[in-house]
């Protein structure tokens, strides 16, 4: 059995951002000499999110009013959570968009439906941030 394991490190300008991170992950998947199998994409930190969806800016700007609908950040005063610190609707965004993604790799390609794309999501930015990336297969 063939393995690869990498960290990919983010660090975002903005408080809130999401990244595509397909071509990186696919770049792993030719390294890791995997033809078929299991590429596992997780995000280290309980304030980002990894998640598929679709790489549209007007979907993204939708997800992110959606989500500070659900949990805004202001005012800061409203979650018991921050209490000396300010991230409380950064641990909610993320819950909702969820830690990680299992992608099948067929062929040595991510197995992806119409439009899929790899994204990092990140919720309390401007912070040095890890990803973790784990191909496992044949
Ligand atoms: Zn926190």
């Amino acid at each position: 059995m063939k393995v690869l394991t990498k960290e990919l490190w983010f660090q975002t300008r903005q408080r809130r951002e999401f990244i595509n991170i397909t071509r990186m992950v696919e770049d792993l998947v030719k390294q890791s000499g995997v033809r078929d199998g299991l590429c596992l994409v997780n995000a280290m930190h309980i304030t980002a999110s990894v998640f598929i969806n679709d790489d549209e800016s007007g979907l993204h700007r939708d997800f992110d009013r959606w989500l500070e609908k659900l949990a805004p950040y202001q005012p800061v005063s409203q979650y018991d959570h921050n209490n000396g610190e300010d991230n409380a609707d950064a641990h909610l965004k993320r819950q909702i968009m969820g830690r990680e993604v299992v992608v099948a790799v067929t062929d040595g390609k991510l197995h992806f439906g119409p439009w899929e794309q790899i994204f990092y999501g990140e919720f309390d930015g401007r912070r040095r941030k890890r990803v973790l990336v784990k191909i496992i297969g044949e």
